[in-house]
């Protein structure tokens, strides 16, 4: 059996034509399938467009989220539901093509675990966004031991032995790609093209969009925490060297008032503080959420079951 996962924000307009583009796509599929929609928290009655689709074909499941989780956690939720053998996971805005399930199922096929997209590009899509995308990806793969491909998005297949594996990962703050790429197992990547979404606008706020990045970064790299020694001893030496010159004058008589000096060192040693505080918090922020292992989401409500 097949399941496709989709994760869907406030997405009612998008989830009939979603499922038609499924359903076409999948006409030449000999095997069963499942079609599963995550509704995270939606207020827009993405629910019950769901439920409109679970009553006409019995193949399509949904679940509601007890609020909106974020598009990872609807992710995990989706998958630990799905059944089949063989798992897609695609958005729910007609961003991630449909008419690309074929050439996934046929690449899984030959003898991946796990079939990963990128986009060559997306239409509609700012310049804001891509550029910050591309910075991201570049900082991410510069910082972590996992890397991962610019551009790449949460499309993707996976046999049961990889989804077993990737549920069982309960980390709390999931950055879907970095795990999938640190699990290693057998890879392959397609390229698609990302066309417009169907209808309405990003639900990736950028606060949402802050948070993914950090999650990434702090999930997957300790690097930061080092790099904040080294500059807590760049700062060191240099304060030491300049203790040095500051004595030498003092024993030489030739001591002046000093403002300029001793404002500029006060100002940078405080910001160079609070910058490394802010890196350890960040991490300790992480570990709090961590060891609270509370459940990653709640269910709702179920449709189609
Ligand atoms: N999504 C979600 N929860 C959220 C935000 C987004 O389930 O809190 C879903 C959204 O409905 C969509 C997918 O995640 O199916 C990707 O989001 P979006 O299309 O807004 O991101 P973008 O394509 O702009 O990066
Ligand atoms: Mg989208």
């Amino acid at each position: 059996m097949l399941s496709i996962v989709l994760p869907a924000y406030n997405e009612a307009e998008n989830i009939q034509p979603v499922y038609r583009d499924i359903t076409e796509s999948l006409t030449g599929h000999a095997g069963d399938r499942e079609i599963i929609f995550v509704d995270d928290g939606s207020v827009d009655g993405t629910f019950s467009e769901v439920e409109k689709l679970s009553r006409q074909d019995p193949r399509v499941r949904g679940i509601r989220l007890s609020r909106n989780f974020g598009h990872q956690a609807a992710l995990y939720a989706g998958l630990n539901e799905a059944r089949g053998d063989q798992v897609i996971i695609m958005d729910a805005d007609g961003q991630h093509p449909a008419s690309m399930i074929p050439a996934l199922l046929n690449k899984l096929s030959e003898g991946y675990d796990i079939v990963n997209t990128t986009r060559v590009e997306t239409e509609g899509s700012g310049a804001v966004k891509k550029t910050s995308s591309r910075w991201f990806y570049r900082l991410f793969n510069a910082l972590s031991d996992v890397k991962i491909e610019p551009s790449s998005a949460d499309f993707r297949i996976m046999n049961r032995k990889a989804l077993s594996a990737f549920l069982s990962i309960e980390e709390q703050d999931r950055f879907t790609r970095g795990i999938i790429s640190w699990m290693g197992f057998r890879q392959a990547i397609l390229e698609y093209r990302a066309p417009r979404r169907i209808s309405g606008t990003s639900k990736y706020s950028f606060r949402k969009m802050r948070l993914f990045a950090l999650d990434g970064i702090t999930s997957f790299s300790s690097k930061p925490l080092r790099i904040s020694a080294i500059i807590g001893i760049i700062v060191l030496v240099s304060g030491l060297l300049y203790m040095i010159y500051a004595v030498t004058m003092f024993f030489l008589g030739r001591t002046n008032p000093g403002w300029t000096s001793l404002l500029v060192t006060i100002l940078i040693l405080g910001g160079v503080q609070l910058l490394i505080l802010g890196i350890i918090g960040e991490y300790l922020a992480r570990i709090f959420h961590e060891t609270k292992r509370r459940p990653h989401y709640f269910i709702q409500q179920r449709t189609g079951d």
